[in-house]
């Protein structure tokens, strides 16, 4: 210890006299780092990409906060060195009863981000956070832990969002999750796009003329420090601020994210697997850094991430968060939408890698003692039929690609009598609300899937009156609804019932928009497939 007050420190990182009040410091940060600036000190607000909480348990979730006073700068405008933030848990929204606190390291190998992973609360009930360093205050969160393991749960409410595009429209949909009386956010992917500043000019989006909103810093990423900051200027936007501080959220990566229809090792441009690792190891950090995660999902130094994962409300729901990036086999056809035949259904093929499959198939079991049972995904099942220039053709990416591993999911479903199953997901870019049945339908329904359209990608929806629309509305009964308006699915989970419904903005090409559901289903208890609410 050089220019600082040993003493003083450990005072300050909680570990001296007075730290009893406060959670044990991680083993990690148990010693002081040699290079710790003690004082910091800061020209701009460096909470300025909000804060976040995720992970929720029993008796504790995830804080998050990273420090960026200049959140499109390299470093986020940080001095690289460590620095402490203190951290406060409360019962009451303003602070009054303190139950919980102390100081977390800040690392620059970590982009100055902080996971506090918080222990040994009560269940069932809400939090409020928030952090503090060198006389900054964060905004406030609000969180919550899970109810107790096998505590009977009468409802349970969450939304389904994903797909945000910043250059194509506001986030309006966030906010409007913000103000929704959810217990959680399950986000199914492409939380960031790759793509490089698309300019100032007319450029085309979906056979449309379409001027950017706004403009991604820079072009295409792929160093660490590009999604940094791609993750950076996102997390500035203030209502997606608004509903991390607002829930907890259950996060998970899709594509873009890394590269568009990137599959475990292999990009769709044919880069060499050994290099596009590289990429994506850089991603994946920048995606953890970002994120609420626990630090059992910290990137291994060869990249890989642990996301596959459940967490239950008591006695009413057991969600099984699926990752569909890291292990699936590589698209059929190049990527490219087909009619695939035999070749989809070879049983080598996997979305989810034999590991991942074996242990979603050993957590879904009709005597487990929960009324529900949700697959909270990344990319369509309900193998939807599409006509192009006459030809019928299925997404290479979706599960559709994956037939044999569609088939042995539904198959286990299934056979093992689970009649209670519904899967959320999106990366559509439009509402799908469909029965979820083998192959092209056989008329018996093994499960419901609620796919939730953009938050902005693809901006303003035209609704419900294009030809895609129409023909694939035509090709498959099983498809109950859909829309390309923006919006988000709300899931209202009770004992007999679960309500899903399909929440729209008109315009996400003007902020403030108002949010109305365009459809409404109800799943019943035991009896697969959905019902007009
Ligand atoms: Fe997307
Ligand atoms: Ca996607």
């Amino acid at each position: 210890m050089n220019t600082i007050d040993r003493r003083r420190l450990l005072g300050m990182l909680g570990l001296g006299a007075g730290a009893a009040l406060f959670a044990p410091l991680h083993a990690a940060l148990a010693q002081v780092p040699r290079n710790l600036l003690a004082n910091p000190t800061f020209e701009r607000d460096p909470f300025q990409l909000g804060v976040a909480s995720g992970e929720p348990a029993p008796d504790g979730f995830v804080l998050w906060t990273r420090l960026a006073p200049h959140p499109l700068e390299q470093g986020g405008g940080m001095v690289m060195q460590p620095m402490a933030v203190r951290w406060e848990l409360a019962e009451d929204e303003s602070f009054a009863r303190v139950i919980r606190g102390g100081d977390v390291l800040a690392r620059p190998e970590l982009a100055h981000s902080v996971h506090v992973e918080v222990e040994g609360l009560a269940p069932g009930r809400p939090y409020w956070y928030r952090f503090q360093i060198g006389g900054a205050v964060s905004q406030v969160g609000r969180t919550a832990t899970l109810p107790a393991a096998g505590a009977r749960v009468d409802r349970v409410r969450f939304a389904v969002a994903g797909c945000q595009h910043y250059e194509e429209g506001y986030f309006t949909a966030w906010r409007r999750i913000a103000e929704e009386p959810i217990d959680f956010v399950f986000h199914y992917g492409d939380y960031i796009y790759e793509y490089g500043d698309g300019g100032a000019g007319e450029r085309m989006l979906n056979g449309r003329p379409f001027t950017n909103l706004r403009r991604h810093a820079g072009g295409e990423i792929y160093s660490l420090d590009d999604y940094r900051r791609r993750h950076a200027q996102y997390r500035s936007d203030a209502d997606l601020q608004a509903a991390h501080a607002a829930a907890p959220w259950f996060v998970s990566f899709d594509d873009h994210e890394i590269d568009n229809n990137w599959a475990a090792a292999i990009d769709q441009d044919g880069t060499p697997p050994e290099l596009f690792l590289l990429r994506r190891a850089a991603g994946l950090q920048a995606y953890y850094e970002h994120m609420p995660l626990r630090r059992s999902s910290l990137p291994t130094p060869q990249g890989h991430m642990q996301m596959f994962r459940r967490a239950a409300w008591g006695d009413l729901l057991q969600a099984h968060f699926l990752d569909t990036r890291q292990y699936r086999s590589d698209q059929l056809n190049n990527g490219r939408d087909g009619d695939f035949g035999e070749a989809g259904l070879d049983p080598a093929r996997t979305m989810l890698g034999a590991r991942q499959e074996a242990w979603l198939h050993d957590g879904l079991r009709p005597d487990d003692g929960r009324r529900w049972h949700v697959l909270a995904h990344q990319v369509g099942m309900a193998n939807l039929a599409m006509r192009r220039d006459g030809e019928i053709i299925y997404s290479s990416d979706q599960w559709s690609g994956y037939m044999s591993a569609r088939r042995r999911l539904l198959g286990h479903i299934e056979e093992a009598g689970m009649t209670n199953v519904v899967t959320v997901c999106g990366d559509a870019h439009r509402h799908f609300a469909s029965d979820l049945m083998q192959d092209e339908g056989d008329g018996k329904v093994i499960s419901s899937e609620f796919l939730a359209t953009s938050v902005s990608s693809g901006s303003d929806g035209t609704g419900e009156s294009d030809e895609f629309h129409h023909n694939t509305r035509a090709l498959n009964p099983h498809l109950k609804a859909m829309t390309d308006k923006r919006g988000y699915v709300l899931c209202d989970v009770g004992r007999d019932h679960w309500r899903g419904d399909l929440k729209v903005l008109d315009r996400v090409t003007v902020p403030g928009e108002p949010v109305r559901t365009h459809a409404g289903f109800v799943v019943e208890h035991g009896r697969p497939g959905l019902q007009s609410a």
